[in-house]
Parts: C-alpha cells; sequence; structure tokens
C-alpha cells in the first residue's frame, strides 16, 4: 500500500485514554488509514517518531481565537501548541447574525477580547457571510457554538428586561439558523451584558431548541467561586428542564464546586467542565464594576461612570471589588500607549495620583472601556489547580485572549505546560489521561465527528512531541514564547508544524 504520509515507529497514544503503544500511522488524503505494524508499506513522505509521542490534534473547547486565526502575530500559536481544532462563540460572543447598528455595538463590545480588525461592520452580518470569512483562512478546524450574546443584541438590543414570546420566538429562530449551519452547541456568557440579563425560562427555550439538533448547553455560569452554588443550579436546570448535556466553561474545583459536581451526577445531569493551568483568569475590567453599572450599552455605561454622584455612591464597593495589587493590565485596546500593561491596577492608581473607585472609573473612561486585565489568584486557591486537572470530568481548555503586549500566557503555553509540568514532572496524570483530556473527551463531549482519536478513517488531525522535553517557557511577564518539543502537527493530513516550525498553507476548515 503507498501512504501519503507514514510516521514510523511513535509511540501512539490515541485519545481515548487506552494504553499506549509502539505503532505506525498511515495516511491517505485527509484520513488515517492505517495503524499498526506497517512494515515494508511505502509513502511518499515518511516522519521518524522513534521516542516520540504520536497523538491526536488537541481540541480547544473554550478560546478567544476566531479572527486570531485569521491573521496577525499571533496567527499560528495555537497550533505551536498542538491544537488542531477550536470552537468558535466562546462565553457566547460572536458577531452574527446581525443588522449593522446592533453589529457595531456588538464589535465595540467585543473589541476589548479580539482587536476586531478582521470584521467588516460595514452592512449586516449573516451567519453565511461570517462563515465566508473563515473559509480558506484557518490554519486549524473552527467547529461552530451558537453565540447568545450577539442574538440577545440583535433581538432585545441592551435592555435589561425578560424577553417577550414574541422575541423569544425570533431568538429561537436564530438558534435554529446556527444549529442548521452545523453548531454543536448553544454557548451563553451569564456575567456578560446582554446575557446576564436572560432568565431561567429564556436559556431553557434556546436550550430546547439546541438539543433538537443533538447539541449540548455551554455556560460561562452566572456565578463561580463563592457563588458557584448560584451558576450551577440554574446550569443544573437547564439541563433538567431542556433535557441536554451540560458544560461549564473554565470551571475550578474545590470543595463546593466538586460537591455540585456530585449532586448533578446523583440527578444523572450530563456534565462537564473545562480549564486551563494557571492560577490567574483573565477578563476585562468592566466586570469587575458594580452589575448595576454594567447595565445597558457600552455608551451608556461610559454616560454613567463619567458622573460624580454615581462614582460617589459605589466608592464602597468599587474599593472591595478589586484586589488592585493581584489584578495587572494585560492589555489596554488601541487607546494611546499608557505604559499600563504588566502593571498592576494598585500601581497605576498611584501613577495617577486618585484613590481606587476614582482611578477605575477614569482607566475605564481613557481607554474607552477596552483594559483586559489579569487576576491572579490569592495563593491559598493555588491547590485547586491540581483538584481540578484530577477530576475526571474535567477537559483542558486555553481560554486564550490574544490581544495587547502582556496577555495571559495560557494562550501560549497551555498544552505543553501540561505535558511537561504536570504529567512528566508533578506526575498528577497519566499521559494517556492528558491527552484524553486534550483530544477524545473534547470531541466526545461536543460531539465533534471522526476527530479526537486516532483509529482507522478519522481525520489526520495529529500531534507529535517528544515527551522528554515538552514544555513551555511562557510566563506572565513574557507571554509570547513559543513551546518547547511540539515537533510536528497535522491538520486534515497536512504537515503545518514541522520540526517546530510553521509551514505554509492553511489546512484548517470549518467543521
Ligand atoms: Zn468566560
Amino acid at each position: 500500500m503507498m501512504f501519503d504520509i507514514l510516521i514510523k515507529s511513535g509511540f501512539v497514544i490515541d485519545g481515548t485514554g487506552a494504553p499506549g503503544s509502539v505503532q505506525d500511522v498511515g495516511i491517505i488524503g485527509d484520513r488515517i488509514e492505517a495503524i499498526g505494524d506497517l512494515a515494508g508499506a511505502e509513502a511518499k513522505q515518511t516522519i521518524f517518531a522513534a521516542g516520540k509521542v504520536v497523538c491526536p490534534g488537541f481540541i480547544d473547547v473554550h478560546v478567544h481565537s476566531e479572527l486570531t486565526m485569521l491573521g496577525g502575530i499571533d496567527r499560528f500559536a495555537p497550533l505551536q501548541m498542538g491544537v488542531t481544532t477550536q470552537l468558535a462563540s466562546p462565553d457566547g460572543f460572536s458577531w452574527a447574525p446581525m443588522t449593522e447598528a446592533k453589529l457595531k455595538e456588538q464589535a465595540a463590545y467585543l473589541h476589548v477580547f479580539y482587536e476586531d480588525e478582521g470584521i467588516e461592520t460595514d452592512g449586516d452580518m449573516s451567519i453565511e457571510k461570517l462563515l465566508s470569512r473563515y473559509r480558506g483562512q484557518l490554519p486549524s478546524n473552527l467547529a461552530l457554538q451558537v453565540p447568545h450574546g450577539s442574538i440577545r443584541v440583535e433581538v432585545m438590543g441592551w435592555e435589561n428586561r425578560e424577553a417577550s414570546e414574541d422575541e423569544l420566538g425570533r431568538m429561537e429562530l436564530m438558534v435554529r439558523e446556527w444549529m442548521e449551519a452545523g453548531a454543536l452547541a448553544f454557548c451563553t456568557g451569564l456575567e456578560y451584558e446582554p446575557m446576564r440579563r436572560a432568565n431561567l425560562h429564556e436559556l431553557v427555550r434556546l436550550s430546547k431548541v439546541t438539543a433538537e439538533y443533538g447539541g449540548i448547553y455551554v455556560a460561562h455560569q452566572r456565578g463561580y467561586a463563592e457563588k458557584v452554588e448560584i451558576g450551577c443550579s440554574e446550569t443544573f436546570a437547564i439541563a433538567e428542564q431542556a433535557n441536554i448535556p451540560v458544560h461549564i466553561s473554565h470551571f475550578t474545583v474545590d470543595d463546593a464546586a466538586a460537591a455540585q459536581i456530585d449532586s448533578a451526577l446523583t440527578r444523572d445531569i450530563r456534565v462537564t467542565f473545562d480549564m486551563y493551568p494557571y492560577p490567574a483568569g483573565c477578563t476585562h475590567l468592566l466586570m469587575g464594576l458594580p452589575e448595576v453599572l454594567q447595565l445597558g450599552s457600552p455608551q451608556h455605561v461610559m454616560e454613567q461612570i463619567r458622573k460624580k454622584s454615581v462614582r460617589e455612591a459605589y466608592a464602597d464597593q468599587l474599593q472591595k471589588a478589586f484586589p488592585a495589587d493581584r489584578v495587572r493590565f494585560a492589555a489596554v485596546g488601541s487607546a494611546e500607549p499608557t505604559g499600563w500593561e504588566g502593571k498592576s491596577l494598585a500601581q497605576v492608581a498611584e501613577e495617577m495620583n486618585l484613590d481606587l473607585p476614582n482611578a477605575i472609573c477614569e482607566i475605564l473612561l481613557q481607554t474607552n472601556m477596552q483594559a483586559l486585565m489579569i487576576y491572579h489568584w490569592p495563593e491559598e486557591r493555588y491547590k485547586f489547580v491540581e483538584q481540578t486537572f484530577k477530576h475526571p470530568l474535567h477537559m483542558i481548555s486555553t481560554d486564550g485572549i490574544y490581544v495587547g503586549r502582556r496577555p495571559h500566557p495560557r494562550g501560549y503555553g497551555t498544552y505543553p505546560k501540561v505535558l511537561g509540568e504536570f504529567v512528566r514532572d508533578n506526575k498528577w496524570l497519566s499521559l494517556e489521561q492528558a491527552i484524553y483530556k486534550m483530544s477524545g473527551f473534547p470531541a466526545a463531549a461536543f460531539h465533534i465527528k471522526d476527530r479526537g482519536v486516532l483509529a482507522k478513517e478519522k481525520f489526520a488531525d495529529i500531534v507529535i512531541f517528544d515527551p522528554a522535553v515538552v514544555d513551555s517557557p511562557s510566563t506572565f511577564v513574557n507571554p509570547r514564547q513559543e513551546p518547547v518539543g511540539i515537533d510536528c502537527v497535522l491538520v486534515n493530513g497536512h504537515i503545518v508544524i514541522r520540526e517546530g516550525a510553521v509551514q505554509p498553507g492553511l489546512h484548517g476548515r470549518v467543521i
């Protein structure tokens, strides 16, 4: 038999969690044709992988990368970590289907996470128009999710109220349209505007439509950490009322969270979750404002925080909301260079000669609300990274956000860090368990067809890495660093990383 590509003598870990063994992998076109002892087989190209691990390409279920993949300095960062499939619309963020005026508002709100050069905001944006922007331009595969945020903005604007029956009907139609375009899940971000204004009834109605198509419900919950019970009760109520599997985004397992997951399992709720391997979060500064101040359109929020009376009324809450020495600037959008990136909120407030509440409001105004922050956990919570990664329902994601001068290192180092530090050095997980959490498990939970597992007739999305040296040099001070030991990556049967270097050609697909 003549293969296009033959990977010889690697330690094959198939992504199901089963023990690995030395095998050859033969590829024809975009699929795996054979796995086993392929001695004597001929191939147009042969990759010698003795001493290396050969495993499925990694599937990142929560990452803000769909515009990053279209161009710019971080275009290939996910691929260099071994990520071959990424999910779109994390936290319910996207840009379709939207009419022009609403699209412009949504793009302005999301700019802090995407620096949206890739999005054309003149004219309406249909789902098809958005997808055509991606086709032929992707280094790795993009799987779709229904974005609750763009749907609610389009139907109801930034209004703080329940949806009417008529509005629910329009939103259901849009869910249907996305599911028919191939979406795998309904995705929401219940601590972001205007999604947090949705009630349980709305979420159940939209989840029911998703369930008709075999999709799942995915949420950045209304509460984490000390509010985990609030967040989880809502998620589990949706699971039961819409009869749908649920997935919780960026979920840390402490004792209270573990008890929530256990209670879901005793109720036969199908639940999974993802988390990245760093004890620090990252989101916009806006999220730290008292909830009532986040209400309404970005324009309205800016008008509010400009008022002296408002700042005085909420000074106490603003003071308490931020552990100002543990919060650092990742990015300030396209504002004039401020020199703030990398500094703590406390430092910048001091430089501005303002108390914390006034500094926060001024920073939001000066950056046009484009301040993206890294929130370092208090040290006593560090131990929960290990507890999270050892939980059997946990899968690995990056939550990468590719903007600014000091982005969170999770977008550049997640997978090699887990394989090097957590697997090889700390021995928290076996290689087989870690790879399952990166490939087979996400593919199963999100119903991604023919990917995430190495087997005959599956797509040839493959990573070859050196388990003795794999690691990430990315740090919070110097995040944009290439991984070590990720030697070779294939996407749809094409070699896209060879000896750690990006090869020409864009072989990702909208799947
Ligand atoms: Zn989120």
